[in-house]
C-alpha cells in the first residue's frame, strides 16, 4: 500500500471564496509545517485531530494567503490517513501555488480518485460507496444526488451483503450436509433452496432493472429529436431549451460525431443528441441524416419526432412512425407547424402508432407546455416510485448482479434437474463472489485501478 504523502486541490477548478487543499499521507503533518505559520508567526507544534488553526501560508519569507487550517489525524479521516485541509482564498492561481508548495515540501499531486481510492483501500468504506462519493460529486441533479447519498450511505452495501449472506448460509449448510449426512438432512432441502432462490432472483433483478432508472437519474434522459429535413426540429429544440440551454458535449462513438445538449425541465434532466446538426461547428456536419437518427434513437430513453402538420406525410415520415412502431420507442410526436393550417391531425398519426401527439407550433410558441408536462409527467413519477428504493447506477455493477443471476440461475437449473447437491454449492459460491464485486470484497487490484481512476477527485 502506498504510504507516501499526495495532495490535491479538492474543491472545482473555478474561481470561488475559498479553496481546499487537501494533503494526506503520513507526512501530511510535517508537509503542511514547513509550509505554514501561526497567526503569531510560530510554527505548529502539535497537530490535534478536527482543530482548525488560523494563519499564513508562505513561501520563503512572503506570506501567500491567510489560511485555516483543518487537521484530521489517522485513521479518523476521510482517507483513514493523516490529512491536512489547507482552507485557502480560492483564486485559481492561489490555489496552485499553495499546491505547488505544498509539493515541493514534500507531497505528490494525487492522481485522480486517489483520496477516494486510499479511503476504500483503508477500509473507510465499501466500494458501492466509494462509487458513490464519485456520484455525489458529478450528481447533475436533485433526485440524482438523493440517491448517491443514500448509496453512500451505504444502502447497496447493506442489501449486496444481507444477499451474500443468505447465499453463504446455504452454501455452508449443503458443505455440512455432504460432510456430515448424520446431522444434516437435505431430504425435501432441494424445494426449500427453491423457493428461497426465487425470491433472491426478484430481488437482484429489481436492483438490476433498477440500472436503466439509475441511469436516467444520474445522467438524465438520453433523448432524441427526430423528423425529415425542414420540419422544426432545430427551431422546437431551440425553444425547448430557451435560456435553460447550458452544457453542450460531444460524443463520439457514432460514424458521424454527434454533439449532445443538457436540458432541466422541472428537474428532469435531458440530454438530447443534436440529429438536426443546430451547434455546428467544423467537425459537425450539418444535419444527420434520417437514417442515422434512427439508429442513434435506438438507445434512446425517449424520442421526439417532429412532423411537418401543414403536409401531407411522406414516405420518410412513415418509415420514421414504423421505427418507432417497431422499437416500441417511449415517444411523443409533436404536429409542428399548426399555424400554417394543419392538414394532418392525431387521426392521421394514430393509424400509425398510437403514442401521445402534440399539436404545437414553434414560430407561435404554442404546445410547448404541454410537452414539458408530459415529459415532467412520465420521467419525475418513475422517479418518485423509486425514492425509497436503492438504485444501481454503474455498468460495472449491473454487470456483476447478472453473472449472479446466470449463476444463481444455474442452481435453479441444477435443482430441477435433480443434479447432486456439491453442484449446487459451485454456483452459489460463484453467485456470492460475483455479489462481492460490487461492495468491493472480491475485486483484482487491476478493476480498482479501473474504477478509481475514473474518478475525478482530486485532479
Ligand atoms: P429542421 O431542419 O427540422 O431542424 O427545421 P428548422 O428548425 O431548421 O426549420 C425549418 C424551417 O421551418 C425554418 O425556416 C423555420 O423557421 C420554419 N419553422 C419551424 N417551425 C415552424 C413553425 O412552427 N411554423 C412555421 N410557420 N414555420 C416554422
Amino acid at each position: 500500500m502506498n504510504t507516501d504523502t499526495i495532495a490535491a486541490i479538492a474543491t472545482g477548478m473555478t474561481p470561488s471564496g475559498i479553496g481546499i487543499i487537501r494533503v494526506s499521507g503520513e507526512d501530511a503533518f510535517k508537509v503542511a509545517s514547513s509550509v505554514f505559520l501561526k497567526k503569531n508567526g510560530e510554527p505548529i507544534e502539535r497537530f490535534e485531530h478536527k482543530k482548525a488553526v488560523f494563519g499564513y501560508v508562505h513561501e520563503h519569507e512572503t506570506v501567500l494567503d491567510e489560511v485555516i487550517l483543518l487537521v484530521f489525524e489517522a485513521p479518523h479521516s476521510f482517507t483513514g490517513e493523516n490529512i491536512v485541509e489547507i482552507q485557502c482564498h480560492g483564486g485559481i492561481l492561489m490555489m496552485q501555488k499553495i499546491l505547488q508548495l505544498v509539493i515541493s515540501a514534500g507531497a505528490r499531486p494525487a492522481e485522480p480518485g486517489e483520496f477516494t481510492k486510499r479511503a476504500f483501500l483503508n477500509g473507510k468504506m465499501d466500494l458501492s460507496e466509494a462509487e458513490a462519493v464519485m456520484d455525489v460529486i458529478s450528481s447533475q441533479n436533485d433526485l440524482a444526488l438523493k440517491n448517491s447519498v443514500k448509496q453512500l450511505r451505504g444502502s447497496l452495501y447493506e442489501k449486496i451483503t444481507k444477499i451474500r449472506e443468505e447465499i453463504l448460509y446455504e452454501t455452508a449448510f449443503i458443505e455440512s450436509a455432504l460432510d456430515d449426512p448424520e446431522h444434516f438432512d437435505l431430504e425435501g432441502y432441494p424445494d426449500k433452496l427453491s423457493v428461497k432462490l426465487l425470491r433472491i432472483l426478484h430481488d437482484l433483478e429489481v436492483l438490476s432493472d433498477s440500472f436503466d432508472d439509475g441511469r436516467i437519474l444520474s445522467e438524465g434522459v438520453r433523448t432524441v429529436i427526430i423528423g425529415k429535413p425542414n420540419v422544426g426540429k432545430s427551431s422546437l429544440l431551440n425553444l425547448l431549451a430557451g435560456s435553460e440551454r447550458a452544457i453542450v458535449t460531444e460524443i463520439a462513438g457514432t460514424t458521424r460525431d454527434t454533439i449532445e445538449e443538457k436540458i432541466m425541465i422541472s428537474g428532469v434532466m435531458l440530454n438530447i443528441i443534436d440529429t438536426a446538426g443546430i451547434r455546428q461547428s467544423e467537425d459537425i456536419v450539418e444535419q444527420i441524416g434520417v437514417r442515422k437518427a434512427m439508429e442513434i434513437a435506438e438507445d434512446a430513453d425517449l424520442v421526439i419526432m417532429v412532423v411537418d402538420s401543414s403536409e401531407v406525410l411522406t414516405a420518410e415520415d412513415e418509415e420514421i412512425l414504423s421505427f418507432i412502431k417497431k422499437n416500441e420507442k417511449k415517444c411523443v410526436i409533436l404536429l409542428n407547424k399548426s399555424d400554417l393550417g394543419s392538414v394532418i391531425g392525431p387521426e392521421e398519426i394514430a393509424c400509425y402508432t398510437n403514442n401521445p401527439v402534440i399539436i404545437v407550433s414553434a414560430k407561435d410558441e404554442t404546445g410547448i407546455e404541454q410537452l414539458k408536462d408530459y415529459i415532467v409527467d412520465e420521467y419525475s413519477k418513475g422517479y418518485l416510485k423509486y425514492n425509497d428504493e436503492i438504485f444501481i447506477t454503474n455498468a460495472r455493477q449491473k454487470e456483476a448482479l447478472s453473472r449472479a443471476i446466470d449463476s444463481l440461475l444455474c442452481v435453479a437449473k441444477s435443482i430441477t434437474e435433480h443434479m447432486p447437491e456439491d453442484f449446487y454449492s459451485i454456483d452459489l459460491n460463484a453467485a456470492y463472489e460475483s455479489l462481492g464485486t460490487i461492495i468491493g470484497e472480491q475485486v483484482d487490484d487491476d478493476v480498482i485501478e479501473e474504477i478509481f481512476q475514473k474518478f475525478c477527485m482530486g485532479k
